[in-house]
């Protein structure tokens, strides 16, 4: 990440929440989004929310969820998880520009959040809680979503420091022990793996390799498609799981002399 000297910056002040979003990004040089904020009747329209895959640093899944004209958003490393014993710690960012629920595509190397973008799930969500932004204030926010993949109640909680959440599924109809991420990793918007929106968009051969990574193996989502349905018999993924800890775990056999 590139660092600026404060003395070089614009005055920032009418970018508003979007300041951080302004700072952190080169628009002569990444495709994402200038920082406009959105101005719209309010409650003319449904409140938009987008999950995005992306694959910076590390692959994490930034939430998005639309307050006052921005994105108030999270980084999810392990993306959101359907079973509500599951707590997903989700890492507050810096809000982002509605215009950036579209964005589909390669950042470029070395810039801020370098790598493959998929709009992973997008659709509308309601707050469940009177006031959003005492609820984002205090850090305890409950919400509904209706998406392609998520869908029901939820709630976001901070746990520790300014920006330190968990995003837990709240038991509903819509609860299940299904692997979202594994079952469903394609783009909602273009039907692309991340490998193939890397691709398209011109990733350089490291970016590609990371975006292919990252997604799921073919035969790994049909597995686990079908070891999601309700069974008695612990999944093909769980089981996995446990052997390599039985592995790890394993006494290290000391060379005899
Ligand atoms: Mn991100």
């Amino acid at each position: 990440m590139s660092t600026r000297a404060p003395a070089d910056l614009p005055d920032l002040s009418q970018y508003g929440h979007l300041a951080e979003y302004r700072r952190k990004r080169r628009f002569d040089v990444t495709p994402e989004p200038l920082p406009r904020l959105h101005r719209q009747m309010r409650g003319a329209k449904a409140l938009e929310f987008v999950v995005q895959k992306h694959r910076a640093g590390h692959l994490h899944y930034d939430v998005r969820l639309e307050h006052e004209g921005v994105m108030l958003s999270w980084a999810v490393p392990k993306g959101p998880s359907l079973d509500p014993s599951v707590k997903r710690l989700a890492m507050e960012t810096e809000p982002h520009p509605m215009d950036y629920n579209q964005f589909e595509g390669v950042i470029p190397e070395g810039e801020y959040g370098g790598g493959t973008v998929m709009i992973w799930d997008r659709g509308t969500w309601w707050p469940e809680v009177d006031d959003v932004a005492r609820a984002y204030a205090k850090g305890r926010l409950k919400l509904r979503l209706e998406g392609k993949k998520l869908k029901g109640s939820w709630a976001l909680v901070r746990t520790r420091g300014p920006r330190q959440w968990l995003m837990i599924k709240h038991a509903d109809e819509h609860a299940s022990t299904e692997d979202v991420t594994v079952t469903k990793p394609q783009s909602v918007v273009s039907r692309r793996t991340l490998a193939g929106i890397a691709r398209a968009a011109g990733a350089s051969p490291r970016q590609l390799e990371q975006a292919a990574a990252a997604d799921p193996p073919r035969e790994a989502r049909a597995v686990r498609t079908r070891a999601s349905r309700p069974t008695s018999s612990p999944t093909p993924a769980i089981t996995q799981a446990a052997r390599s800890i039985r592995r790890a775990s394993a006494p290290t056999r000391h060379r005899s002399a």
